[in-house]
């Protein structure tokens, strides 16, 4: 059997299936059908991994120069790039997402994550202080940015090999170990990279992989583990509150990038035909399985009516279809529960008193495809601000578009919600973008734009969005420890 219908735990370097003999089907979002199997792991998996990690940490990954690990994390970035098509055909079958995203954002961002972080490491200076002491003679402060240790990586299923690596490619740039649990429903480029590690002559036990699920399984026993010294999660807020609990006992420190109930904010002095293809991406890429996406779309009053037209427009020349299709704009859902969790939603919004603009339903299929977990791309209006679908997460191709008149009344509604993720500000005035912009409660906003990711920079979430910044140098501090070095001239 191949990887992809047989997924196994990589841990200490070798491909296993561990001893639970537990396993769960991997099942296809475009048709339904069973596509593979996957082991679950559990305490025993967790303690071998975490061992391994441990032990790698103190053998030759954790004596080689700095140099040397980031030229190996080059190898390892040309390495999935060597076998682009490979993960590609993994990273599809288990998501269902267009070719052409994935070969355009996830796999080449997959292997990015491993170059730009290797290079970071190289280049950023720690700090020094010069201290005045009574003698005259002084003292110098610096500082030495030493591995954290071993790092648990949880991860979700949308952008499996993007959000996985984003964390791995710094974790490992900065000396540690890992183990990741991806998550239970995107198994497959995880696993593919345990081959690209040995490939590449990464050390046995830099990096794992113990699959399974949540509560009762992989991901519960590795963040509980007292062997691991901090977690790095991406996925929903409530998951990031009960890994909270598990890392309290000992201390451990976590970095939470989570949910989102992002804002775009167009004014009536936009570029329409970029504010409309910009929300378009942003509101239904991905099937509109982005944490950073638009559900709720503000519009200055003026062009209220234009915009939810052309929006509109947008929509209906959207193809859903399967991945391998050129024509195909967008994939299904990721699985049937969270169609039916979409679809609650869409009768929710009804219940609420929203307007369909369009969609709103599930779409006719081929009969190959009915399996799949298809859902109509939608738009809303005219649902009241305290509306529940203006207040949660849907994480499904869908928004909400509802008129303001002045820059204050905008800004107010864009911050009502507990999370705090993105935001995208559409508008020609430049000094009006700087000032809106710095006044939205988020970690990331843009202007004239939407996931323009600089790898460099800072990313993650305020409010209920998530803790901490990933992303350049922010990547690092959560990654490494820092000992201040004090000495006495
Ligand atoms: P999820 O929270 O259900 O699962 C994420 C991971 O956590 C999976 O690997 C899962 O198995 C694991 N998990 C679940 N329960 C656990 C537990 N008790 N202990 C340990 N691990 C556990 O999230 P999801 O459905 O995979 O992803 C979608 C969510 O992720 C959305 O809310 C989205 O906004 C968010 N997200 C955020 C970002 C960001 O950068 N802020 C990026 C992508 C997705």
């Amino acid at each position: 059997m191949t990887f992809t219908q047989e997924a196994m735990h990589f841990i200490n370097g070798e491909f296993t299936p561990g001893t639970s003999g537990r396993t769960f089907d991997n099942i296809s979002p475009v048709t339904g059908r069973k596509i593979g199997i996957v082991h679950e792991g559990l305490q025993p998996e967790v303690d071998a991994a975490v061992k391994a990690a441990r032990a790698a940490l103190h053998g030759e990954w954790g004596y080689l120069p700095m140099a040397h690990r980031a030229e190996m994390l080059h190898a390892v970035a040309d390495e999935i790039n060597r076998r682009f098509d490979d993960f590609l055909e993994a990273e599809i079958l288990d998501t269902g997402k267009p070719k052409g995203l994935a070969s355009h954002v996830d796999i080449p961002r997959g292997a990015a994550n491993f170059k730009i972080f290797a290079d970071l490491v190289k280049n950023v200076p720690t700090e020094s202080f010069m201290l005045d002491t009574p003698d005259g003679f002084g003292a110098v402060n610096y500082g030495v940015r030493k591995p954290k240790g071993v790092i648990a990586v949880i991860s979700p299923w949308n952008l499996p090999l993007l959000l996985m690596t984003w964390k791995v490619g710094p974790a490992l740039a900065s000396g540690n170990t890992v183990i990741v649990k991806p998550s239970e429903e995107t198994p497959l480029t995880t696993t593919l990279l345990g081959e690209v590690m040995n490939t590449v002559g990464i050390p046995k036990g830099v990096f794992n992989v113990v699959h399974g699920f949540g509560p009762d399984s992989a991901g519960a026993y590795l963040t509980a583990h007292p062997d691991v010294d901090a977690i790095t999660f991406t996925g929903e807020t409530r998951t990031g509150e009960i890994i909270m609990q598990s890392a309290a006992k000992g201390l451990r420190q976590v970095s939470m990038e989570c949910g989102g109930k992002n804002a775009g904010i167009v004014f009536a002095d936009c570029d329409m035909d970029k504010a409309i293809e910009g929300t378009l991406r942003s509101a239904f890429a991905n099937c509109g399985q982005v944490c950073l996406g638009t559900e709720r779309v503000y519009v200055e009053r003026p062009i209220f009516d234009e915009f939810v037209s052309r929006l509109k427009q947008g929509v209906e020349m959207m193809k859903l279809g399967p991945s391998e299709d050129p024509e195909t704009s967008m994939g299904p859902l990721i699985s049937q529960e969270h169609k039916s969790k979409v679809m609650s939603y869409y009768k929710l919004a009804v219940e609420e008193g929203a307007t369909v603009v369009i969609g709103g339903g599930e779409p006719e299929m081929p009969d190959e495809l009915k399996g799949g977990a298809w859902v109509e791309p939608t738009i809303f209006t005219g649902l009241s601000e305290d509306a529940r679908c203006i207040k949660e997460e849907i994480f499904g191709p869908v928004c909400h578009i509802a008129p303001f008149d002045t820059e204050e009344e905008v800004i107010k509604l864009a911050n009502d919600t507990k999370y705090g993720l993105a935001t995208a500000i559409w508008t020609e005035n430049l000094t009006k973008a700087h000032r809106v912009a710095r006044q939205i409660d988020v970690g990331l906003a843009w202007v004239n734009s939407w996931f323009l990711r600089d790898l460099r920079t800072a990313f993650g979430g305020s409010k209920h969005s998530g803790i901490g910044r990933e992303g350049g140098v922010h990547g690092l501090e959560f990654y490494s420890e820092l000992t201040n070095v004090c000495v006495k001239l």
